[in-house]
């Protein structure tokens, strides 16, 4: 069997004919086991989200740290760690429900008993009441919505702390609540004449409870990338303007699909008074969009788009609306990872998609659909370097506890936070389409 190292440096880009895989990556440390980092950690006391797609980001000092894995965890084959995941995941039978998400890698994706998006997952989650132990094979934000959304009984495990999310780390509680000061002093708190409060906080499903909670509380919603328009709606039939975090591009993409001008969508930058805006640019405008991208979403380029149609006329490029607005102008189409998948597997001709998010997931609808041609935009190969922190060597430490009564690395969402995030989710829910 391959190794991990070697599958995680070789991950091919899906060229039509050819099954060539990509002579680059976005780092040859990527070959590495992800417990190194969880080692470089402790040593110079910063956590990090390690190399690859997010090493431009630095993680915030508040991010839980990652105890190094015990040895023999780190010296079993990949083979060893299959036959003991299988065996743990055997003996706790419907103790266990394991979910694993769309960008995970497939040596952990091939465990789960469930595969989507982090929406999907943890509503996944709930179908299974009896299991004690959710073990979530995600980054941070997933497990705690899985814990916010799950009986307080059940225990939600994240193999490796250290899979966080860069977009989610760039919004944080304070410098939010901050923001919210500013604009509240800014705009007041009265309603306008049909009865709209002036601003509303929207956060993307990429956040932390905490974020969640603050929305929950002020009167706001949670979105996902496939109810971002919905969601809007239903923020702009309640409030004169939107607070829009962490990831300005699916709010700027979303907005501007409904027709909202350029102009009334400021930029918020935390760090600057009024976010970097002037008082009069912040009264005339609709959407305030957060500082915040996604490291694996922003290496998309027009430029990757023109080269695709050059070399496949005819192409149907499709990106994810996490990509800056530019690339979702470019592509033929922009959706969730969701509609990703369903319009490749709605095609009925033989197809070549070319695709602007996350390399594992292209891959795996690269052989789920061999009939279509299916590759990434980004010839360099660059995985979720925070998700990819979960290794099968965690996967099997934490099942393996499980199987002695130990529950390892639980997220627990606070009690005064998950209430008001939880208000915040069914909102969602309630606004859907
Ligand atoms: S792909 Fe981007 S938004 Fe998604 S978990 Fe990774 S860093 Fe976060």
């Amino acid at each position: 069997m391959t190794s991990v190292a070697t599958a995680i440096s070789l991950i091919p880009r899906s060229q039509p004919g050819t099954g060539r895989a990509s002579a680059s990556s976005c780092s040859p440390d990527l070959a590495k086991g992800p417990w190194e980092f969880d080692a470089a950690e402790a040593l110079a006391g910063v956590p990090a989200y390690g190399p690859g797609a997010s090493s431009g980001d630095r993680a915030p000092s508040s991010t839980p740290r990652q105890g190094q894995l015990p040895q023999e965890y780190r010296d079993a084959t990949e083979a060893e760690l299959h036959e003991r995941i299988v065996a743990a995941k055997g003996k706790l039978g419907e103790r266990v429900v394991v979910l694993g998400h769309f960008y995970q890698r497939d040596e952990v994706v091939q465990h789960a008993d469930f595969v989507g998006d982090s929406f999907q997952l943890a509503n996944a989650a709930l179908t299974r009441p009896d299991a004690e132990a959710i073990v979530f094979c995600g980054v941070h934000f997933m497990a705690e919505t899985a814990d916010i959304l799950s009986r307080r009984d059940q225990a939600v495990i994240l193999p490796n702390l250290a899979a966080g999310c860069s977009m989610a780390d760039m919004a944080d509680i304070s410098s939010v609540e901050q923001a919210w000061a500013q604009l509240e002093e800014l705009f007041g708190t009265e309603p306008d004449a049909e009865g709209r409060v002036p601003v509303i906080p929207v956060t993307y499903m990429n956040s932390s409870a905490a974020l969640k909670g603050f929305c929950g509380e002020h009167g706001g919603i949670v979105c996902t990338s496939s109810n971002a328009a919905a969601v809007l709606e239903w923020a702009f039939a309640r409030a004169q303007r939107v607070l829009f975090f962490p990831d300005q591009h699916l709010g700027r993409n979303t907005a501007k699909a409904m027709g909202v001008p350029l102009e009334q969508m400021p930029m918020w930058s935390p760090r600057k008074p009024l976010g970097g805006n002037d008082a009069e640019t912040l009264l005339d405008s609709r959407v305030i969009l957060w500082h915040g991208f996604c490291s694996v979403h922003k290496r998309f380029t027009v430029a990757q788009i023109e080269q695709a149609r050059a070399e496949y006329p005819g192409v149907r490029v499709i990106v994810h609306p996490e990509c800056p607005m530019e690339v979702v102008d470019a592509a033929d189409e922009y959706g969730s990872t969701d509609y990703i998948r369903k319009a490749i597997a709605a095609a009925t001709e033989p197809t070549v998609f070319a695709i602007g998010t996350e390399v594992n997931l292209v891959n795996r609808l690269a052989a789920e659909y061999p009939q279509h041609t299916v590759f990434c935009l980004d010839p360099v190969i660059c995985p979720c370097s925070t998700m990819y922190r979960i290794h099968p060597g965690y996967l099997a430490w934490v099942l393996e506890g499980l199987v002695d009564g130990e529950v390892r690395n639980r997220i627990e969402v606070p009690e005064d936070v998950a209430p008001h995030a939880r208000v915040a989710l069914e909102r969602m829910l309630a606004a859907r389409p």
